[in-house]
């Protein structure tokens, strides 16, 4: 029984680890690496392991970081099962086609510039990989997991898939291994989420296990509290309709999109927000993934199950639009006020966000509100840092619209949440941290007691069943 370390070392993206048990290659998620050039090459490096050889993929949960590299995954030979739940099939397919569809363009635009430079004799680029690609790999998505229904990979590996409450459909994923006699209890925790929140339940209390891999994104920090982010957003929301100005949310596509649009309509029904809004949800992949949010009640806490059953629908509410078409999107511009315009991407890198922005952002009637992370060097962190100007297709603007920053929304566990949790998998011989930055993780190391810790380097080979001595 063995583990290697393939994504995610001493960093937050690319997760990958490949599990050896009784003659079975598994590998658990299979994710992109982001932000940044050095990083995004890293996804076009050989995996560490012959695609071919392994046998089941088990998906945490449908975010890029996890998922992203299925379909290279499958192009390089791949020809086994994907077991994960039923809402990460349709969000994973989704993520994967919209990822497939920017590294077209990606490779477009560059072939374009090499072609200017270099006239007709220049190696064409090749995407990472196509449409086609993506689509294929969706074959190869087998056995759907239920939560915390044991579900038998192959003799000696018994999988449970406990949910994580991190995104719809999200899991931590506890397998039982047994080799030769030998017995073996791992949990990979995938990505936590917080307690608390609007649409997902809390994280399962994990079982007590012999070995976990955990996240650490936010290993070193506690998150700022929800109900006081509800109420900024509230406040920021009222301000500016209530002054005949726009408000610009730059939202990320899966989860964000939905509990902001929860918070709206909770805000608008119980009277938080005095006005009558015009919401557009501009954003064709936030709109699809509002639909799969719509498919799969399964995923929802008691609150949001109930609404659903009542037959109120948890995503909606007087004056929203989902405006899919360019056309649609274009007209929005033409509104003068009192319009909440939610459009991606979240980090305002690309997207119709830009659009938004060019025709609000010079504005003082107008505000900006970023509800989520913002990565150094992107649009989004220079206008939250403070920029005077920013430049957006080649155009200057000033920046005269109000900006908030609100910061309680995160879709990830704090580290007093990380600290709750591992403290139930009952003093784990062996924890291997991984998906964070390398301060965050060291930071997390020093607060866990009663376990070896292990911080593995890409490529490290542990064998499983060590005890304590
Ligand atoms: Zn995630
Ligand atoms: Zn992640």
């Amino acid at each position: 029984m063995k583990i290697a370390f393939h994504g995610a070392d001493q960093g937050v993206t690319g997760s990958c680890h490949l599990l050896e048990c009784a003659g079975k290659r598994i590998l658990v998620d299979c994710g992109m690496y982001q932000g940044g050039r050095e990083l995004s090459e890293e996804n076009a490096e050989p995996f560490g392991f012959d695609p071919a050889s392994i046998d089941y993929l088990l998906l945490t949960h449908a975010h890029l970081d996890h998922c992203g590299r299925i379909p290279l995954l499958v192009k390089r030979g791949f020809q086994g099962e994907i077991i994960t739940t039923a809402a990460s099939v349709e969000l994973a397919r989704l993520v994967m086609l919209d990822a497939a569809g920017l590294q077209e363009e990606e490779a477009r635009y560059q072939n374009r510039k090499l072609r200017r430079k270099a006239g007709k004799h220049r190696a064409a680029i090749e995407p990472l990989y196509t449409t086609l690609d993506a689509l294929n790999s969706l074959e190869f998505f087998g056995r759907h997991a239920l939560y915390d229904k044991p579900i038998d990979i192959a003799p000696g590996i018994r999988a449970t898939f406990i949910d994580a409450g991190h995104i719809l459909g999200s899991a931590a994923i506890d397998l039982r291994l047994e080799e030769n006699g030998r017995k073996h209890r791992i949990l990979f925790s995938g990505d936590l989420g917080n307690s608390g929140r609007a649409i997902l339940r809390d994280p399962t209390p994990p079982p007590a296990v012999d070995t976990v891999v955990m996240e650490t994104t936010y290993g070193d920090r506690l998150h700022k509290q929800l109900r006081p982010s509800i109420e900024e957003l509230y406040d920021a929301v009222n301000r500016t309709v209530g002054r005949g100005g726009n408000v610009i949310i730059p939202t990320f596509a899966l989860e964000r999109a939905q509990e902001i649009l929860y918070y709206l309509r909770e805000g608008v029904e119980r009277g938080g927000i005095d006005h009558y809004l015009n919401v557009f949800l501009d954003s064709p992949m936030a709109i699809s993934a509002t639909e799969i949010f719509r498919h799969h009640p399964e995923c929802y806490n008691g609150k949001t199950l109930k609404l659903s059953m009542d037959g109120d629908d948890p995503f909606s509410l007087p004056g929203l639009h989902f405006t899919r078409e360019t056309a649609e999107s274009m007209a929005i511009n033409q509104i003068d006020g009192g319009a909440i315009i939610m459009a991606g991407s979240g980090m305002c890198t690309g997207g119709r966000v830009r659009h938004h922005l060019k025709h609000n952002i010079w504005n003082r009637r107008n505000s900006v509100i970023f509800v989520g992370y913002a990565a150094r060097g992107t649009l989004a962190r220079r206008i939250i840092d403070g920029a005077k100007k920013i430049r957006i297709f080649g155009e200057e603007f000033p920046v005269n619209a109000e900006i908030y920053t609100i910061g309680g929304f995160s879709a990830h566990a704090d580290q007093a949440e990380l600290l709750r949790w591992h403290g139930q998998t009952g003093h784990p011989g062996t924890t291997f941290l991984v998906h964070g930055d390398p301060d965050a993780m060291r930071t997390f190391s020093q607060k866990l007691t009663h376990t070896r810790v292990i911080m593995p380097e890409q490529g490290e080979v542990h064998t499983l069943g060590y005890s304590p001595p």
